[in-house]
C-alpha cells in the first residue's frame, strides 16, 4: 500500500521552480461548479429510446437536518463514482437525489425557533442542497423529490386508500409502543432493545390505542421467500431479514377447559412431544385467564403482578430475560390426543402477542419448561428418545428431532419426530381440534403517529356513523378529494395528543357519503411510509396524475445498484419490499424486489467513536471542503478504508490527498500541451524505449484494475492508490519525458487517460485537466478507457533454473509465458543443456513464474 507520506514533497517548491501556479481548489472547483449548474441536461437521465442500456444507480436520500455530515459525504462519493464511471461505461444513468422531509426533528426545531416546520425544513433542504453542488456530486435534480411537498404526500394517501380497498389498512385498538420523547406511537421495528430509535436513552412504554395498521404479514411469506433471489445483497442484511420476519411451522392444537366452554388454543412447532404436556400455560393477558381471574379475587392480583412484571421487563429492553414466575389457577384442560387432564397456569413469560398467548408445556424436551418445571415441581415425562441403534442421551431436557423418535405416545409411538409432526398435525385437523399452522414473528406495520409534520391520513370519521361502515363511522375520502393538505400555520406546542386535533380548520369536514359533519383522522403517517417508494417517483417526479407512469418505472426498475447504510436493513429495507409487492399487486410494476443489488458502506469514525455532537468528534465537510477541496474531501472518503468497513477520519490524511492531486495538476499542466496535440501512436508499442514501456505498461495495469473494481467490490481505496502509483511512475520518468526518449503519442496517452481514471473520483480537477489537454465535452462523457491485455504484461520475468535441487541458471522468459513455454525455454538453455549431457531427464517440474526444478538420473 502506498504511503502518503511518500506523496509529501513539496509541491509548491516544484510548482515556484516550473512557474506555475499552485493548484487552488477554491478557485477551480466553483468555476466548474458554476458551470455545471447552469445546464441542468448535464446529469438528466435520459429516454428509454436513448438505445443504451439503463442503470439506476442510488444513494439512500438524507434527512433535512440543514447539515450533511461526513458519514452522507461517504455514502455519496461512492455513489457519485460509480455513476460517474458508468455514465463512462456508455450507461443512460438515472442518478437521481430528494429528501426524506417529514420527521420529528422539525417539529422540535419549530418549538425551539418558533419557525414553522415547513419553513425550517425548505430552508434546510436548500441549504444542503448548496452543499452537495458544492461537493460536486452529480445529481439528476430534474427528478427531485421532496416528500413534505403535496404533490408527493398526496400519492402516499392515494396508496393508503388502494389499501384500505384491499384490507391492507385497517385500523385496530392495540398495544403500542409509546416514546414519551417523541410523544408517539413506534413500530416494533422502531424499537431498539426497548428504547427509541430516535432516543436511545428512551424508555419505551406500552399504551392501549387504537391506529392504523398497514397488513405488511399478509406478504410475510413472500418476503421472506423474496430474499432468496436476492444475491446482490449482503448475506447479513438477508439474515437480519430472516430473523425479523422469524418463519415457524407449528401445529395449533385446541385444549378443552375441564368443566367449562372455553378453549384454550395452544401453538407448538412440537406436537410430536404433546403427550408429554404436564401443563398448559397462559399469558396473564390471555381472555381465559382474566376470565379465572374474573371469579378469583388472589387469583387476580397474582395476573395483575404479572402484567406488571412484564411491562417492567419490556421497558428494561429485554422480556427474553424475565425471572420466570407463574401461578396455578387449580383448573385443567384436557389433552385433545389423550384425552389427560393436565393444569392450568398463568405465566409472567408468555407473552400475548406472541403465538396464540398459550402453550404447552412439555419439560422433558423443551430448556424453558425443564427450568419452570424444576422450579415449581411440575412432573416430566420423557415422551422423545433417540433412534434405536443411535447412542442413547439420558440427559433431559432432550430436544432432538432429527435421528429421534416417539414413546409412550400412543399410536404414534416409534414414529420418527419428524413423521409424527405432520401426522400428528393432519389428524388434529381431521378430528376438529386443530391444525398445521406457520407463524411469524412480523407484526403488522403501526402508521399511526401523533405527531404534525406527517402525511394526513385520508380518512374521516363520520358523526351521524354509516352502516357498512366500521363502528366508528369510519369513511375514506374519495380519490378526487386528495391531497388532504397539511395546514401550514399552526401552533406546535407540547401538549401532546396530535397536533392536528386542535386546528379546527382542519378537523371539522363533512362526510363524503352523507355530507353530514365529519372529523378528519388527525394522526398523521409514519414517515417511513415517505421513503417506502420513492425511488419509483424518481422515474417520473412531476406526474400530476399517477405516483408514476408504469412505463417509465418498469424501464428503470429494479434499480442496479442501491447504497446506504445497514441500519436500514431492518426498517426501510424491509418496508420498502413490502410497498414494492403491493404496487405489483396494484399492477403498477413488474418486478416484485425494489433492488437487484445493495450495498451498505461502513460508518465514518473519529477516534475511534462514531462523530455525534455529544462526543465532540464531529468533522465538518464544510471545514475540509475550505481547507483542501471537495474533489481532496471526497477522494479521501473512497480512499482512507474500503467502502464496506469504517473509517477513521484523519485530516492528514486528507491534506495528503490534497497534496496528491496539485501534483497530478502540476505534471498534467506541464505536458499539457504534448498532450493536447494527440499525436498518434506510429509503429509497434513494442519498439518503443524502456520507459515509454514502463509508462504504458503501468498506465494500462491502473486502467485493469480501476475497471475491474468498479464492477465489483468497490475497493477504490486500492484503485486510488493504484493512480498514485502510476503518478510515481510519471515522476520517475520526468527526465526521459522531457528529454523526448518518451514519445509525444505516449506522453499525451498517459495524461489523457489518468485525468480519465480520475474523473469519478476527483471530479473538478479533471474536468479542469481534461479542458486543459484539450479534451472536448464533459470528461464524464468521455468513453471510458479500455486496458491494452497485452500492454499490462510485465515485458519478462526471470525464473531460477534448478537441476536435482540446485540452482543452475536464470532464465527470462515473456511474463504469464505457459509451463510448456517455460520448460522449453529453460531445457534450451546453454548452461542445462552442457549439464545434461549423458544424464536421463526424469521429470520436469514447472512452477509457472516462480521455478522450474529438472531432475535427472
Ligand atoms: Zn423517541
Ligand atoms: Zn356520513
Amino acid at each position: 500500500m502506498i504511503s502518503l507520506q511518500s506523496l509529501d514533497m513539496s509541491e509548491s517548491a516544484r510548482n515556484a521552480i516550473e512557474g506555475q501556479q499552485r493548484y487552488n481548489p477554491a478557485e477551480v472547483e466553483p468555476k466548474w461548479q458554476a458551470r455545471w449548474d447552469a445546464d441542468q441536461s448535464l446529469y438528466a437521465a435520459e429516454g428509454h429510446d436513448s438505445g443504451k442500456p439503463k442503470f439506476y444507480c442510488l444513494e439512500m436520500l438524507p434527512y433535512p437536518s440543514g447539515q450533511l455530515h461526513m458519514g452522507h459525504v461517504r455514502n455519496y462519493a461512492i455513489g457519485d463514482a460509480l455513476a460517474r464511471f458508468m455514465w463512462m461505461r456508455g450507461y443512460n444513468v438515472l442518478h437521481p437525489m430528494g429528501w426524506d422531509a417529514f420527521g420529528l426533528p422539525a417539529e422540535n426545531a419549530a418549538l425551539k425557533n418558533n419557525t414553522p416546520p415547513a419553513e425550517w425544513t425548505l430552508a434546510n433542504i436548500a441549504s444542503m442542497k448548496r452543499q452537495f453542488r458544492r461537493l460536486g456530486m452529480g445529481f439528476d435534480w430534474t427528478a427531485e423529490v421532496t416528500t413534505c411537498l403535496p404533490d408527493y404526500y398526496r400519492w402516499n394517501q392515494w396508496f393508503f386508500l388502494k389499501m384500505y380497498d384491499r384490507g391492507l389498512a385497517y385500523r385496530k385498538k392495540s398495544k403500542v409502543n409509546w416514546c414519551p420523547e417523541c410523544q408517539t406511537v413506534l413500530a416494533n421495528e422502531q424499537v431498539i432493545d426497548g428504547r427509541c430509535w430516535r432516543h436511545e436513552d428512551t424508555i419505551v412504554e406500552q399504551r392501549d390505542l387504537t391506529q392504523w395498521f398497514l397488513r405488511i404479514t399478509k406478504y410475510a411469506d413472500e418476503l421472506l421467500t423474496g430474499l432468496d433471489k436476492l444475491d446482490g445483497w449482503p448475506e447479513k442484511v438477508r439474515t437480519m431479514q430472516r430473523n425479523w420476519i422469524g418463519r415457524s411451522e407449528g401445529t395449533l392444537v385446541d385444549f378443552a377447559v375441564d368443566g367449562a366452554p372455553e378453549t384454550i388454543t395452544v401453538f407448538t412447532t412440537r406436537v410430536d412431544t404433546i403427550f408429554g404436556a404436564t401443563s398448559v400455560q397462559l399469558a396473564p393477558e390471555h381472555p381465559v385467564a382474566k376470565s379465572f381471574a374474573a371469579c378469583d379475587v388472589a387469583l387476580a392480583a397474582q395476573v395483575e403482578e404479572m402484567l406488571a412484571q412484564q411491562k417492567a421487563a419490556r421497558e428494561a429492553g429485554d422480556i427474553g430475560a424475565i425471572e420466570k414466575h407463574g401461578v396455578d389457577t387449580g383448573r385443567f384442560a384436557i389433552n385433545p390426543f389423550n384425552g389427560e387432564l393436565v393444569p392450568i397456569w398463568v405465566a409472567n413469560y408468555i407473552l400475548a402477542d406472541y403465538g396464540t398467548g398459550a402453550i404447552m408445556s412439555v419439560p422433558a424436551h423443551d430448556e424453558r419448561d425443564f427450568e419452570f418445571a424444576g422450579k415449581y415441581g411440575l412432573p416430566v415425562r420423557r415422551v422423545i428418545v433417540p433412534k434405536a441403534g443411535t447412542n442413547a442421551d439420558e440427559q433431559l431436557p432432550y430436544t432432538a428431532e432429527d435421528d429421534a423418535v416417539l414413546a409412550d405416545s400412543g399410536e404414534w409411538t416409534g414414529e420418527s419426530c419428524v413423521d409424527a409432526q405432520r401426522k400428528m398435525a393432519a389428524f388434529a385437523a381431521a378430528n376438529g381440534f386443530g391444525s398445521a399452522t406457520v407463524t411469524y414473528r412480523l407484526k403488522d406495520w403501526g402508521v399511526s403517529r401523533q405527531r404534525y409534520w406527517g402525511t394526513p391520513i385520508p380518512m374521516v370519521y363520520c358523526t351521524n356513523g354509516h352502516a357498512g361502515t366500521e363502528a366508528g363511522g369510519v369513511v375514506p375520502l374519495p380519490e378526487s378529494a386528495l391531497p388532504v393538505v397539511l395546514p401550514e400555520q399552526i401552533e406546535i406546542t407540547q401538549q401532546g395528543g396530535s397536533p392536528l386535533g386542535r386546528v379546527a380548520d382542519f378537523v371539522n369536514t363533512t362526510c363524503p357519503v352523507c355530507g353530514g359533519p365529519a372529523r378528519r383522522e388527525t394522526d398523521t403517517m409514519d414517515t417511513f411510509v415517505d421513503s417506502s417508494w420513492y425511488f419509483y417517483r424518481y422515474t417520473d417526479a412531476k406526474n400530476p396524475v399517477a405516483p408514476f407512469d408504469s412505463a417509465k418505472a418498469n424501464y428503470w426498475f429494479p434499480i442496479d445498484q442501491y447504497i446506504g447504510g445497514v441500519e436500514h436493513a431492518i426498517l426501510h429495507l424491509i418496508y420498502s419490499r413490502f410497498w414494492t409487492k403491493v404496487m405489483w399487486d396494484l399492477g403498477l410494476i413488474e418486478n416484485d424486489e425494489p433492488a437487484a443489488r445493495l450495498f451498505t458502506q461502513g460508518m465514518v469514525v473519529k477516534d475511534g467513536a462514531k462523530m455525534s455532537k455529544s462526543k465532540g468528534n464531529v468533522v465538518s465537510p464544510d471545514l475540509m471542503i475550505e481547507r483542501y477541496g471537495a474533489d481532496a474531501t471526497r477522494m479521501y472518503a473512497l480512499f482512507a478504508a474500503p467502502p464496506d468497513r469504517d473509517l477513521e477520519w484523519q485530516e492528514d490524511g486528507v491534506a495528503g490527498i490534497s497534496r496528491f492531486l496539485s501534483r497530478v495538476h502540476r505534471l498534467t499542466m506541464k505536458y499539457s500541451e504534448i498532450a493536447a496535440q494527440r499525436n498518434q501512436a506510429t509503429g509497434s508499442r513494442v519498439d518503443e524505449s524502456a520507459c515509454a514501456q514502463a509508462l504504458l505498461r503501468r498506465l494500462h495495469q491502473t486502467i485493469a484494475k480501476i475497471t475491474l473494481d468498479f464492477s465489483g467490490r468497490w475497493h477504490f481505496n486500492t484503485c486510488i492508490a493504484a493512480v498514485m502509483e502510476l503518478v510515481n511512475v510519471i515522476v520517475a520518468n520526468e527526465a526521459a519525458m522531457d528529454s523526448g526518449e518518451v514519445p509525444a503519442a505516449v506522453v499525451g496517452d498517459v495524461f489523457r487517460n489518468l485525468v480519465l481514471m480520475l474523473a469519478p473520483f476527483a471530479p473538478f480537477l479533471a474536468a479542469e485537466l481534461w479542458e486543459a489537454v484539450g479534451g472536448e465535452g464533459a470528461v464524464f462523457r468521455i468513453a471510458w478507457p479500455v486496458a491494452d491485455e497485452e500492454l499490462t504484461r510485465e515485458a519478462e520475468v526471470e525464473i531460477p533454473v534448478q537441476m536435482n535441487g540446485k540452482l543452475v541458471t536464470v532464465i527470462r522468459v515473456p511474463a504469464g509465458s505457459d509451463e510448456a513455454t517455460i520448460k522449453a525455454a529453460a531445457l534450451a538453455d546453454a548452461k542445462v543443456a552442457a549439464r545434461l549431457e549423458g544424464k536421463t531427464v526424469v521429470k520436469v517440474i514447472v512452477v509457472p513464474g516462480k521455478l522450474v526444478n529438472i531432475v535427472v538420473r
